[in-house]
């Protein structure tokens, strides 16, 4: 495995709030990773620290194993961590010649890389004719430009509307299938589980989970339950919450989430139940989401 990355131990105060707190992560080359949390949890503050625009408190973090400075391995990673700033005026196509000449790198790329992100036949209209959607997939073109081993990308769908925030998440896959690794921010639980193989989970700065997605996912699951019309929800709650495999018990509309200790089955739990007398209408097991674990996570620190 090709480690990008390395954090270790990472800081940063402002003043008396401390944005990120002992932080330490690896990036493989190949998966695509989400740093997921919620506002002002320390997510862009990271990005800002690895990408050299915000200085650290403490800590270190090291890219490519070291084998060059920073200033060097910034150049095979490409990043968007503001709203871009392209000129109005001018078509994708002039705009990104002009990233070209900036950043020092050929321009035999623009054409691909417009392709990439769906904008090779809207290339020769001006950048102000774009809709949002558009000028997002703008700099990922613009960011793709050095053909870089890892794209970092801040909250890419923010203020899109679905159909741009579906187009924007098929096109990061795309990039990934490509071999490129992916480094993303977001606050939006199903985005980081629709896109995401691997998830940092921050909360006040702080590493509640690192791994992979399905592995978290793939917990050992929850199952549903609801109380038979003529039994008492308190009696049910009140056994499950005995109940030697149960880790939590919560209320969800009008179904009760038991969430495991261990992996059992429903009949496991519906024996259980029979045995201490209470019937139950609806029993299922299934896997939780992401937001359930995330949910999870954060109740239990
Ligand atoms: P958001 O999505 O809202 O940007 P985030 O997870 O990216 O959230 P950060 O922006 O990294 O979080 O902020 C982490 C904490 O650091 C917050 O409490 C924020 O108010 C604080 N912070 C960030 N930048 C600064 C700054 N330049 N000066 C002072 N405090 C800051």
């Amino acid at each position: 495995m090709e480690t990008i990355l390395s954090i270790k131990n990472l800081h940063k105060n402002y003043g008396k709030i401390q944005a990120v707190n002992d932080l330490s992560f690896d990036i493989q080359k190949g998966n695509i990773y989400g740093i997921l949390g919620p506002n002002g949890s320390g997510k862009s503050t990271t990005l800002g620290i690895i990408l050299n625009v915000v200085n650290k408190t403490s800590g270190s973090f090291s890219w490519f194993n070291g084998t060059s400075t920073t200033h060097d391995a910034l150049k095979k990673v490409g990043a968007i961590i503001e709203r871009p700033n392209f000129y109005p005026y001018m078509t994708a196509t002039q705009n990104l010649e002009l990233i070209c000449k900036i950043k020092g790198v050929s321009r035999e790329n623009i054409d691909d890389k417009l392709k990439t992100v769906n904008l090779y036949e809207r290339r020769h209209d001006k950048f102000q004719t774009y809709s949002l959607g558009m000028k997002q997939r703008l700099a990922i073109a613009s960011a793709l430009l050095n053909n870089p081993e890892i794209l970092i990308l801040d909250e890419p769908t923010n203020g899109l509307d679905p159909q741009g925030i579906h187009e924007i998440r098929k096109i990061i896959k795309k990039i990934a299938q490509g071999g490129t690794t992916i480094l993303l921010a977001s606050h939006l639980l199903d985005e980081v589980e629709k896109i995401c193989t691997h998830v940092i989970v921050l909360r006040k700065g702080e590493k509640l989970y690192n791994g992979r997605v399905d592995t978290m996912i793939a917990s050992n699951g929850i199952i549903e339950v609801k109380a038979a019309e003529d039994s008492s929800e308190e009696n049910l709650i009140n056994a499950l919450k005995n109940y030697h495999e149960t880790a939590s018990v919560n209320k969800e509309d009008d179904l009760l989430i038991v969430q495991l200790e261990n992996d059992i089955s429903a009949a496991t739990l519906n024996r259980y139940l029979f045995e201490n007398n209470i019937a139950v209408a609806h029993l299922v097991k299934r896997k939780p989401s992401l937001e359930e674990q995330f949910l999870d996570l954060t109740r239990n620190n």
